[in-house]
């Protein structure tokens, strides 16, 4: 029995979508269950890239509560799930998805990937919440305990981009490039929701020397 929990996250423009697809064409798993949040309407019915990949979403919703837990039939499973950070029952999913997995036996991977920060770099959605508390579960599970609700094995990914700023140089605007850690609203509004690609032109990745809360 396999239990893994793999979280991707990082700033807007990080490839997380990127990756969850990579991992998700090359798994092995018999079952595999792709699940995005309904308020992401840029590219209905897909989970899509940045670069351009794409894979169908088999569940658009706004809950997860509505998409099946692992059963005794599918003992073999991978659930990737992309902008996490809009799912308010994600611990809920997550502990749900664990215990279920360790009452049916097998291999189970639950692959999210999400934003951790919004462009003022305060926890967004549930996903640092998960993966402190994943990771501390993790610590008491070596320790042969039997912890139900959490994986045997966690991954915890931070995925960075190239920061955008540009400095003025006696040569002209200069790209920074630095590695980028958080987002950077740029223009608009006080929406607090990042969509990638939506956010296009709104937000840039900035390295920790030029973000600047606002
Ligand atoms: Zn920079």
């Amino acid at each position: 029995m396999a239990l893994t929990l793999h979280i991707l996250t990082g700033p807007m423009y990080s490839s997380k979508s990127s990756r969850l697809l990579s991992i998700l064409n090359s798994h092995s798993a018999l079952l595999k269950r792709t699940i995005k949040p309904s308020v992401d309407t840029r590219a209905p019915g897909l989970i899509k890239s940045r670069t351009g990949s794409q894979h169908r979403a088999d569940f658009s919703v706004q809950s997860l509560s509505s998409v099946p837990l692992p059963s005794a039939s599918t003992p073999s499973t991978l659930y990737a799930i992309d902008e996490v950070q809009f799912f308010e029952d994600l611990l809920t999913f997550h502990d749900d998805f664990f215990n279920k997995a360790r009452q049916v036996g097998g291999s189970h991977t639950l692959l999210l990937a999400g934003l951790d920060l919004d462009f003022n770099r305060r926890p967004f959605g549930k996903l640092l919440e998960l993966a402190t508390r994943s990771i501390i579960h993790s610590e008491v599970t070596r320790s042969n305990v039997d912890v139900v609700g959490t994986a045997d094995t966690v991954i915890v990914e931070r995925l960075s981009a190239r920061c955008s700023f540009i400095t003025t140089t006696s040569r002209g605007g200069e790209r920074c490039n630095a590695p980028a850690l958080f987002s950077q609203r740029i223009a608009g509004g006080d929406s607090l929701v990042l969509i990638e690609g939506e956010g296009e032109g709104r937000y840039a990745p900035y390295c920790h020397r030029h973000h600047q809360v606002i």
